[in-house]
């Protein structure tokens, strides 16, 4: 049987594991840590399956908007004035890639297949690893002060549009039959139904993992650190623990895949846009349904844990220690959002998180074969969208691997179009 090493237990890596063994692949999963665990992005995200996120997060005139990243700390989106010498080539290619609607609107139609119908997918999958209850399919709700702050992101959403998707505008009164426990401030939403959540990432995650482990594959404990390679076959990927002898590898590092891509034969400009969350433990209210406010940028949504509120982009690299005073924003703006929350809350009860989105600039993933040897397929680079276009993005992997064409074709994808 032809084995593939998956290098990267996160959300990816799980559900590239799970599209191998489907095509009859015996595969070893190489991750340091435990999936699940707190070191991945798929861990601590906002929870959103959301078939609607085909906007990047580049936009024409963002670059107006460069001098308040550099200036405010705890902006929404911001850059360590230490890390820009070392960002400013991927940030000239994020703003370059969202200069024009025209570019924007590629992009858009590149990542709508990755995303169509994912709430279902994850919902098959979590039923198939015995977690169904961890998959909600309510949908997802967008709320704002008034309509016209909707009407102000109409790019966004006329690419929704053209991109198939649908959506109900929500006035003021049934926006407080949905949503009770919301502050007033906010009157107007869309909610899109197609939409859902996953209560859990973390558990998710290791149910996948389980999953396959459940059928027949190997985990091992180790750091992949590159490939040999011979006459364009690869023999075996090199990890920290030594050699493992494959035959197919999949990179599925997340942030970390870089250097794993340069020693597969491309070299990919892939940041952290680092993020964040925080937990209210057993919140007393909170949204019926998971939502996104118009003037916080952030996933608010009922998890297992409590109420979480994730977001934040934070350009400071891998290794920079974290700055919770960004994660104290989020919580404060679950305090704002539902005044039901106890105004002298017990700090042991707030649980604040910082992880790495793993980010391209044009926010497209890369999946598909490296240039060092098509024996070595890339699937990273998921930026803001990696827990939805999971279950997609791995069976473009698992037709790869079994040398099919695969659907969606991954051309748009591919490491090359960096150059
Ligand atoms: C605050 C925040 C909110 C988000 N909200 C959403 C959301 O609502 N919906 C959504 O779809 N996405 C969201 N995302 C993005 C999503 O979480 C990521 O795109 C996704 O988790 C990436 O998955 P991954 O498996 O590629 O990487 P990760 O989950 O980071 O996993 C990578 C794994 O690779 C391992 N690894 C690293 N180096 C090596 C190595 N050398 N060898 C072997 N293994 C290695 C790591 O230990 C880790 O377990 C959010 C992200 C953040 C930070």
């Amino acid at each position: 049987m032809v084995h593939v090493a998956i290098l990267g237990g996160g959300v990816i890596g799980a559900c590239c594991a799970l599209a191998a063994q489907a095509e009859g692949f015996s595969v070893t999963l190489i991750e340091p840590e435990q999936p699940g665990g707190e070191q991945a992005a798929s861990y601590g995200n906002g929870c959103w399956l959301s078939p609607q996120s085909v906007v990047p997060p580049s936009l024409p005139g963002l670059w107006r908007k460069v001098p308040k990243f550099l200036s405010d700390p705890l902006g929404p989106l911001a850059i360590r004035w230490s890390y820009l010498p070392r960002v400013a080539p991927w940030l000239i290619r994020y703003l370059l890639a969202g200069w024009t609607e025209a570019k924007v609107r590629r992009t858009a139609h590149a990542l709508r297949p990755l995303l169509e119908g994912a709430p279902a997918l994850h919902a098959e999958l979590a039923a198939q690893a015995g977690v169904a209850r961890l998959i909600e399919r309510k949908g997802l709700l967008y709320i704002y002060p008034s309509r016209a702050e909707f009407e102000a992101e109409a790019l966004a959403w006329r690419l929704r549009a053209e991109t198939g998707m649908r959506w109900l505008e929500i006035g003021e009164d049934e926006l407080r039959q949905r949503e009770p426990d919301l502050d007033r401030r906010y009157r107007f939403g869309v909610l899109v139904e197609e939409g859902g959540h996953c209560r859990d990432p973390g558990a998710y995650v290791a149910a996948l993992v389980a999953l396959a482990e459940r059928q027949g594959m190997r985990r091992m404990k180790a750091r992949a650190t590159g490939f040999r390679i011979e006459g364009g076959r690869l023999r075996a990927v090199r990890t920290d623990q030594g050699e493992v002898a494959a035959e197919r590898a999949v990179i599925a590092a997340g942030a970390r895949s870089a250097p794993l891509a340069r020693a597969a034969g491309d070299r990919v400009p892939l940041e952290s846009e680092r993020g964040y969350h925080a937990v209210i433990e057993g919140a007393e209210v909170g949204p019926r349904t998971a939502m996104m406010p118009s003037d916080g940028k952030m996933a608010v949504t009922m998890t297992e844990a409590g109420l979480r509120c994730a977001g934040q982009v934070e350009i400071a690299g891998l290794e920079a220690a974290p700055n919770w005073k960004r994660a104290e924003i989020l919580r404060d703006h679950l305090l704002r959002s539902f005044p039901g929350l106890p105004r002298d809350l017990d700090p042991a009860r707030v649980k604040f998180w910082m992880g790495h989105r793993p980010s391209t600039p044009d926010g497209l993933p890369v999946i598909g074969p490296a240039s060092g040897s098509g024996d070595v397929i890339h699937c990273f680079g998921h930026g803001h969208i990696g827990l939805v276009t999971a279950p997609r993005s791995a069976a473009i992997v698992g037709a790869l691997l079994a040398g099919r064409p695969p659907a969606p074709d991954a051309a748009p994808y591919s490491a090359r179009r960096f150059g």
